[in-house]
């Protein structure tokens, strides 16, 4: 017998179908492993430097939130894919020249880290459409050249945000030093149950952490959201 041959019009075959079959398995089982509900835990699949195409085979098994990091390439995307029913994310760095076209094109952005950026996104997030979701990105190791806050600035910041009814503030987003993730997940992991636990901020909910190579790690620590690019699409162009 020959060996099947995947069709050359489209290289990645039902690859990323597999993958995304592999990678919620990977979530029950931590989930599992680890004494959380399943369902309490969403998968954003990381599409940036992949092609609509990728997209479309992703969405057509099942998946249907997709995180960005470049505003332009994104709203290449979303217009060629404008029929199928996305929930965008915006995970990048936030320049003030992108902050309109983030606030009128995205349901969620994971990564503020200036209170000028999110009265920028608050201001310019149309009236037709409800507030944008809205994560805190936290510098949890206190790199020095990583985006996100301290945690020291934390409390004040999520007091501050609450006066814009354009934005939603879900939570918590880190994306931790490579290796030693476990203890800035904890940290994390801490942070977050107390302001939730204050009471203060109704819709607090989301703790954005783990990707492809920590998924299981962050969901120990209570990770709600996990965003994964390379182990569903493959590895990217740079
Ligand atoms: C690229 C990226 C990811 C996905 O990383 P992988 O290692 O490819 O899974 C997750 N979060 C952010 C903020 C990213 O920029």
């Amino acid at each position: 017998m020959s060996k099947i041959t995947e069709n050359p019009c489209s290289p990645s075959g039902s690859r990323i179908k597999e993958n995304l079959r592999l990678v919620n398995l990977r979530i029950e089982k931590a989930a599992r492993d680890h004494n959380r509900n399943k369902e309490a835990i969403s998968l954003l699949a990381v599409s940036k430097k992949h092609g609509a195409e990728s997209i479309i085979e992703a969405f057509d098994s099942g998946q249907q939130h997709f995180g960005e990091n470049y505003v332009q390439e994104a709203i290449d995307k979303m217009q060629q894919l404008s029929s199928l029913d996305i929930t965008w994310h915006f995970i990048g760095p936030i320049q003030s020249n992108k902050t309109r076209a983030i606030a009128e094109n995205f349901s969620w952005v994971h990564s503020v880290d200036r209170l000028k950026i999110a009265e920028r996104l608050a201001k310019q997030r149309p009236a037709h459409l409800p507030p944008l979701n809205l994560c805190i990105q936290i510098n949890i190791d206190e790199e020095a050249s990583k985006s996100g806050i301290d945690l020291a600035e934390l409390e004040t910041f999520v007091d501050q945000l609450q006066q814009w009814p354009q934005l939603k503030l879900r939570g918590l987003m880190t994306i931790p030093q490579a290796g030693a993730s476990e203890a800035a997940f904890r940290r994390m992991q801490d942070v977050f149950t107390r302001i939730q636990q204050s009471g203060r901020c109704p819709d607090f909910d989301t703790l954005s952490m783990g990707m492809s190579a920590d998924l299981e790690t962050a969901i120990a620590c209570g990770s709600t959201m996990v965003r994964v690019g390379t182990d569903i699409f493959g590895a990217r162009q740079t």
